[in-house]
């Protein structure tokens, strides 16, 4: 619906307008905040790209009326047609494209603003253009950003912060800083100055408070050195990951259940790298030698860049891999239904590339996560969830690159010799107090957010 027709509906609950960043992940947890807040009374206008917007729409269900989709059309070129506005399966050459679109979106989100003039903005971390726009309109605006309170901490402090007092060791910081600039030729990691910039700009233009997808338990320290050094209030209203529900009709999910069920209780290994990232033919191979070698059950979703060609499956993974694994493997090519797989009482494990949403939906399920980070944030994720005792990380060589003995050693601990059962007590702890605080949380979040919109 574009913002005229939106506006027409007009609706008497007080209005928010949320633009998240077109990443899968930003889109992810921005519907869960905004399902959240429609069932508390608000109105929710959800901007985004057409294509981001009909990847979500399966998960609106009928009690999440009050949401209305408002679709942001970036400018297109024959390389960069509309089905390629969104960093899902976006190939890399496409990704300093895609962050120029949508900055030339501005003007366009201005006027649905104008036209729709909500009582407050939540947006997140990479357009600093947009609480610019909303306060020259005199619309309150607050940040929402979906990365890791540590990650965040971290961005800030080596751009913004540098005599700040962190309260994590240098060296640790040092130590993955490394991993990550080993391989800086991707297009995102050179962009990194510039988002760490744009993420500062966002939290500082922040009114008063700032949310995060994250809690207390997992990052507090990072969540009160924020507070401190940008001088407001961050609320941690996480985990918001999507629940979705095991029996509904799903085809590509019935034929992995059906595998799936035939396994024992906790022996398998989902193995996914997120919505972006695409293995190089090192990593995969790396990581086939891990999961050989390690004995137990897998479900892999290996993904290409849209565009790919057809036989890349066959050619990514080492000769003979597949009959060698046999029944133990089961590998998927594209998207797998992560959300329902991690809640099979079969996965055991999780080896993640530890993008923030699949770190919460791997705490919410109960799943050791077995952290392969790639890129960006994920080596900070990877940290935290070692920390709090919920995951490992699969430690690089000296040069950056995986050891794929370590990649079977800990995913034998953690699922075939169990040997790592302080990781699922550590999980069980914590989603015991998760059950009981979440919806407390959800509604003091409303009480600020209905104050925000009324002053
Ligand atoms: N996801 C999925 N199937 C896939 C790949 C990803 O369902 O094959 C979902 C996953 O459950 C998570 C999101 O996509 O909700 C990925 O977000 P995350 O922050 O983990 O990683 P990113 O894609 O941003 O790197």
């Amino acid at each position: 619906m574009d913002a005229q027709q939106a506006a027409n509906k007009s609706p008497t609950a007080s209005t928010i307008f949320m633009l998240p960043w077109v990443g899968y992940g930003h889109l992810s947890a921005y519907l869960e905040l905004a399902k959240a807040l429609s069932t508390r009374n608000f109105h929710v206008y959800f901007c985004s790209t057409p294509v981001s917007l009909a990847s979500i729409k399966p998960r609106l269900i009928p009690s999440c009326s009050s949401i209305q989709f408002v679709e942001l059309h970036l400018p297109s070129s024959d390389e960069f047609p509309p089905h390629l506005h969104t960093t899902n399966g976006l190939p890399a050459h496409l990704v300093p494209t895609i962050h120029q679109a949508f900055a030339a979106a501005a003007q366009t989100f201005e006027a649905f603003l104008q036209t729709l003039r909500p009582h407050l903005l939540i947006y997140d971390s990479l357009q600093p253009w947009a609480p610019r726009i909303a306060s020259s309109l005199n619309i309150p605006a607050i940040n929402f950003f979906t990365a890791g309170a540590f990650a965040v901490s971290h961005v800030l402090r080596a751009f913004h912060y540098p005599d700040s007092q962190f309260p994590s060791s240098d060296f640790v910081l040092h130590s993955r800083w490394k991993i990550k600039n080993t391989t800086a030729e991707s297009p995102t990691q050179v962009k990194i100055p510039k988002i760490g910039e744009a993420i500062g700009y966002c939290l500082n233009a922040s009114r008063g408070v700032i949310l995060t997808n994250s809690f207390r338990e997992l990052e507090g320290k990072y969540i009160d050195y924020l507070s401190v050094i940008l001088k407001k209030r961050v609320l941690p209203i996480g985990p918001l990951v999507y629940q979705p529900n095991q029996d509904e009709e799903d085809e590509d999910y019935s034929r992995i259940k059906n595998w799936l069920d035939r396994k024992e209780a906790s022996s398998t290994v989902l193995v996914s790298f997120g919505s972006e990232f695409f293995l190089s033919k090192e990593e995969t191979e790396a990581i086939a030698h891990g999961l050989e070698q390690s004995e137990a059950n897998f479900i892999w979703g290996i993904r290409f860049p849209k565009g790919a060609k057809k036989n890349a499956i066959e050619e990514a993974l080492p000769e003979g891999f597949l009959e060698r694994v046999g029944g133990r493997a089961m590998v998927v090519e594209e998207w797998v239904p992560q959300g329902k797989i991690l809640k099979h009482g079969n996965i055991g494990g999780f080896v993640s590339h530890c993008g923030w949403n699949s770190a919460m939906e791997s705490i919410m399920c109960g799943v050791p996560v077995i952290g392969i980070p790639m890129q960006v944030d994920q080596p900070f994720n990877a940290g935290i969830l070692e920390e709090a005792g919920v995951g490992v990380e699969a430690k690089r060589d000296s040069d950056g690159k995986i050891q794929r003995d370590e990649v079977a050693k800990l995913i034998k601990e953690v699922v075939v010799e169990r040997t790592r059962e302080d990781i699922r007590n550590k999980l069980e702890e914590i989603n015991e107090i998760l059950r009981t605080r979440r919806e407390e949380k959800l509604d003091e979040l409303a009480t600020e957010i209905s104050l925000l919109c009324k002053n």
